[in-house]
């Protein structure tokens, strides 16, 4: 976990902001339908522990799967980040693009990797998880790409 300089993110159209006290300055990528369909193109996002996150003003939360949240603006629709619902502790996945200070921070991971669509071909040596070797580790997850 890199701990930095506060950061200070927001919407698009302001309505909610987010501050973020401690956080890891890397972004993963996934690939998988849910987040596929659910970002529009590609879900990215960084992780801070639910204690050093701050967030003001009105949040819409989408269960996306039985244990899983994902929130947005209800304003604007701008996405906010993802989290595990099953515990209280379970840290962020926020979205970097909130946060204009993430534009340096480099790719850390791909998962669901071999599901990529051809116009997100990702380039670096960046880790790199296929859908059945990420499913293989979370078992959770089996069963709810439908
Ligand atoms: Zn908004
Ligand atoms: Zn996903």
């Amino acid at each position: 976990m890199a701990m930095a300089d506060s950061l200070n993110g927001r919407c698009l159209c302001g309505a909610v902001t987010i501050r973020v006290a401690s956080h890891d300055a890397r972004v993963g990528v996934c690939h998988c339908r849910m987040c596929r369909r659910w970002s529009g193109a590609v879900f990215a996002a960084f992780t801070a522990p639910a204690s050093d996150v701050t967030v003001a003003g009105k949040v819409a939360l989408y269960a996306s799967s039985g244990f899983a949240e994902r929130a947005f603006c209800p304003i604007c629709g701008s996405h906010l980040w993802m989290r595990n619902t099953d515990d209280p502790a379970a840290e962020y996945d926020l979205m970097p693009g909130l946060f204009d200070a993430t534009e340096t921070w480099p790719l850390r991971s791909e998962i669901y990797a071999d599901r990529a669509p051809a116009y997100l071909a990702l380039a670096g040596d960046h880790a790199r998880t296929t859908e059945a070797d990420y499913e293989a580790d979370e078992k959770s997850v089996q069963g709810d790409q439908t």
